[in-house]
Order: C-alpha cells, then structure tokens, then sequence
C-alpha cells in the first residue's frame, strides 16, 4: 500500500524516526511484525524495518542508514507517499510474560530496540527494558522506554553512558537475584546468542528477533531462511521472532 509519510525527524547520528499515516495496518499490527519498504531512488528491493510504535491510525518505524536502502528512505520528505507492504511476519508471543508474576525483560542492541519499544506498550508498562548502545553520542529513544517501562537500564560498549560494558551483562546480573517470567530479545546476533545462552541456563522462556537479509519478505524467495528446531525456516514468513532455545547458534 501507498501511506503517506506524516512525521520524519532525525534523533541522533544516522537514525530517522518516520511516522506513516496507515490505518488499515494501525488495525492489527503486533510488536515484532516489520514492513516491508520500497526506499525509493535505484533502491529497488523492499528492506524490512519493524513496526515501532501505533498510535491511532499511525504506525511509526525508525531507522538506522546502513547502506543504499536506507539512505534513500532517509532522503523521503513529509507528504510523501512510500510503498510498503505489511504487517508482515508473526510478532512476539505474550503469553508467557501476562501468565507469570516474574520479572518481564525486554533487551535490545542498537537498531534491536525498536520493535520492544511497542512490546513494552503492549505488556502495560510491566517490562524492564536493558538497551545497549555503541556509546552516549548513539543512545536515543530511552526518554520512551522510560516512560513506558517499570525500570530502564542503558549501558554503552565504551561506558560513555549508563552501565559500562554489553546489555548482556547487566541481564546476567539481573538474571542472578531475580526470577525472570520472559525474555524478548531483538539486535547483534552475537548479543542474541548470549542472552539465549543466559535464558537456557536459568530456565527463562526467551524470544528473539531475528534480523536477516530478506528478499520478498512474504515467504517465496527463501533467501532469508535459517535453522530453527533443526529445519530451514524463513525468517519473513515463520518468524521474524522465534524461541530463542530451537535457534542453532552456530549455523
Ligand atoms: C525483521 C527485520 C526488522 C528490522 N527492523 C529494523 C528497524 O526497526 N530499524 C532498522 O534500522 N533496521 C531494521 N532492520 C535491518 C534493516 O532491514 C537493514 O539495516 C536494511 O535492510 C539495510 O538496507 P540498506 O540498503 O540500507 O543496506 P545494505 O546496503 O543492504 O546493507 C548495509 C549493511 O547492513 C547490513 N544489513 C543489511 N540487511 C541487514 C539485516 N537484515 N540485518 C542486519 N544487517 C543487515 C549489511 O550486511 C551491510 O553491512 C530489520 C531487519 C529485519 C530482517
């Protein structure tokens, strides 16, 4: 569908925070589900960006330019109309976390947060939310997060901001002297290997948000598949988000 872009700002560094005019998939997103975009200039294969946030009958997605895609949609100007199909993808299951009196932890890295700011909407303001950033000059969205979360713990790679060290780490400390009901993960694989690592070890139900490269992002092209429960699966159509124990890691 075309949506009208209604709202565009650049927070930090390289991230734009766009706000669309789509009531029909305002309707029935969930958190975890991605549109599929068409960037526009030569960009001609559609990138998957998750669903941020809903309000009323606008979706928001925010954004990080990393190549090509990404810096045409980042050149898109208020009133424009941009392709994009969606929502697409299952979204993350809440059940775990609304059935258990534990804690609920939301970790994201990066470009990983977005998708959990509307999964911490969802589940009430009940989460706590642990988001890792490279450094203070990338730490953005957190004012939200706070708002919508019952603590908020930020940590920078280089210590610049919040905790010094990885997101995982302070998890592990939070996982040591707390009974944890769910874990909802989505950044850098290697940041999902480890909070999946953590989760096995203390028996938390977890659920990450894989992030691969994708091509039609409706099930047809396979080029996302990956190895979930011991068979190739795609990532656009089964996931993006998966339990985080049938992942193969090492794949
Ligand atoms: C389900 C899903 C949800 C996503 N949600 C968001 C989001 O909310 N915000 C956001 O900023 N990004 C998100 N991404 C990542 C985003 O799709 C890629 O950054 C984007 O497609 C890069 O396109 P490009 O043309 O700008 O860069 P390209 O030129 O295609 O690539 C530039 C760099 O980005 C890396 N890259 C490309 N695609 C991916 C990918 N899918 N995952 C990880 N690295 C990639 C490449 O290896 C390369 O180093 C999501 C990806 C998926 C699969």
């Amino acid at each position: 569908m075309l949506c009208k872009l209604i709202s565009k700002k650049n927070t930090v560094g390289n991230i734009y925070d766009f706000t669309i005019e789509a009531p029909e998939i305002a309707k029935t997103a969930k958190a975890g589900q991605f549109l599929h975009i068409l960037c526009g200039g030569s960009s001609y294969l559609r990138r998957p960006i998750s669903i941020c946030d809903v309000v009323g009958k606008s979706v928001r997605f925010v954004f990080e330019i990393r190549g090509k895609g990404t810096e045409e949609l980042a050149k898109r100007e208020t009133g424009e109309y941009i392709d994009l199909l969606g929502p697409l993808g299952n979204g993350f299951d809440t059940s775990v976390a609304e059935n258990s009196d534990g804690a609920i932890i939301l970790l994201g890295g990066g470009i990983g947060i977005y998708p959990l700011y509307k999964l911490a909407k969802e589940l009430g303001g009940k989460a706590t939310a642990i988001l890792g950033f490279r450094n203070a000059a990338a730490v953005t969205h957190t004012y939200e997060f706070q708002q919508s979360c019952r603590d908020l713990f930020v940590a920078t790679d280089d210590g610049s901001a919040g905790y010094h060290g990885f997101a995982t780490d302070v998890l592990k400390n939070i996982a040591a002297s707390n009974n944890i009901a769910a874990l909802y993960v989505c950044g850098p694989t290697p940041m999902m290997k480890i909070a999946a690592e953590i989760a096995a070890e203390k028996e938390i139900p977890a659920q990450v948000s894989m992030e691969q490269r994708m091509g039609c992002g409706i099930g047809a092209c396979v080029t996302c598949t990956c190895n979930v429960g011991g068979s190739n699966v795609r990532v656009c159509k089964d996931g993006p988000v998966f339990w985080a124990k049938d992942v193969n890691w090492n794949e």
